[in-house]
């Protein structure tokens, strides 16, 4: 068993914090262990928690869509979130919900060495980069942290309850096809 899948073991059996209490299953990840890039987004919402993969529901139709814009198959990235269960109500994870998930999601990391790390919304962006960031000053950006390259974008479901926000999530989406381009 690799130490990817050892990870996804121990998350499904954690009871480090109170979302463990309430989740159907815990959504490790999904994804090539060689993949060159990684999203990273909030936390499971309702289909992710019955069907314990991450992105399944309509975020993540959404999702698979603009990676195929920027030129990417959703098989050949790696999908996680800063938390691996799902939050009561999809309230957003607290803090010491996403303390708890960290070791998780820092093992995550140092298994799969991505060469591009792709946050998707301001949670995953305060948690990994920058708590002060603004995911729509930095959307579509490349920039430098503790040794690895993000690049923060907007959360696709921003567009599901916001019409306004579906041409910045989909700029952001253009122009990491851009940064990918560049780096081929
Ligand atoms: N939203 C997230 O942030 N993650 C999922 O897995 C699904 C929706």
């Amino acid at each position: 068993m690799s130490l990817l899948d050892r990870i996804a073991e121990q998350v499904r059996a954690c009871t480090r914090c109170r979302l463990s209490e309430t989740r159907t299953q815990a959504v490790p990840g999904v994804g090539p262990e060689d993949a060159r890039i990684m999203f990273i987004g909030e936390g499971p919402g309702r289909d992710e928690d019955l069907q314990g993969e991450p992105f399944v529901g309509p975020a993540g139709q959404k999702l698979t869509v603009l990676l195929r814009n920027a030129g990417l198959a959703r098989e050949d990235v790696y999908i996680t979130n800063i938390v691996k269960c799902r939050p009561p109500d999809n309230r957003d994870p607290r803090p010491d919900e996403v303390e708890a998930c960290r070791e998780f999601l820092d093992g995550q990391i140092a298994c799969i060495e991505p060469a591009l790390i792709c946050t998707l919304g301001a949670p995953a962006l305060r948690t990994l980069v920058d708590p002060k960031a603004s995911v729509m000053k930095l959307n579509g950006t490349i920039m430098q942290r503790h040794g690895l390259t993000f690049v923060p974008l907007i959360h696709p479901a921003a567009g599901l309850h916001q019409d306004a926000m579906q041409e910045p999530i989909r700029e952001g989406f253009r122009r990491l096809g851009e940064i990918l381009a560049q780096r081929a």
